[in-house]
């Protein structure tokens, strides 16, 4: 496998403004931020992108969805609303080839993105 930058990120090689970690999950800050709080949240274990997934992955994703919820009460935009989104392959622009949640809040989106 190619140096996967969310990894070195996951194994604490790398750089970012970490908000929530555990076992299994990280959540840190994008460094391009596309709203006032836009935190990206991944599984430690190296996973390609959704297009990829196993079922053995799918409890992760339950996970991050929880995580979510906690990170929305936290920065205060949990009854206002925020949007949690996870970009797949090319047409969607996925740029990291390594499964990530964007999470963000703090302004209104509109519907449909684009
Ligand atoms: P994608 O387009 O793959 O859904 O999203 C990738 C996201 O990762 C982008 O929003 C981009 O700003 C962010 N990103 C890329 N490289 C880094 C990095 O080294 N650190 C952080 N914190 N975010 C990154
Ligand atoms: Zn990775």
């Amino acid at each position: 496998m190619e140096e996967c930058i969310f990894c070195a990120i996951a194994r604490g090689e790398m750089k970012a403004a970490i908000v929530h970690e555990d076992e299994e999950v990280v959540a840190f800050k994008d460094i391009e931020p596309q709203a006032p709080v836009h935190i990206l949240i991944i599984p430690k274990r190296h996973i390609a992108g959704l297009a990829e997934m196993t079922p053995e992955d799918e409890a992760v994703v339950g996970r991050i969805a929880g995580l979510s919820r906690k990170l929305a009460e936290r920065f205060s935009f949990s009854q206002c609303g925020f949007r949690l989104v996870a970009n797949s392959g090319p047409d969607a622009g996925q740029a990291v080839a390594h499964l990530h949640f964007h999470l963000l809040g703090g302004r209104k989106f509109r519907w449909p993105p684009g």
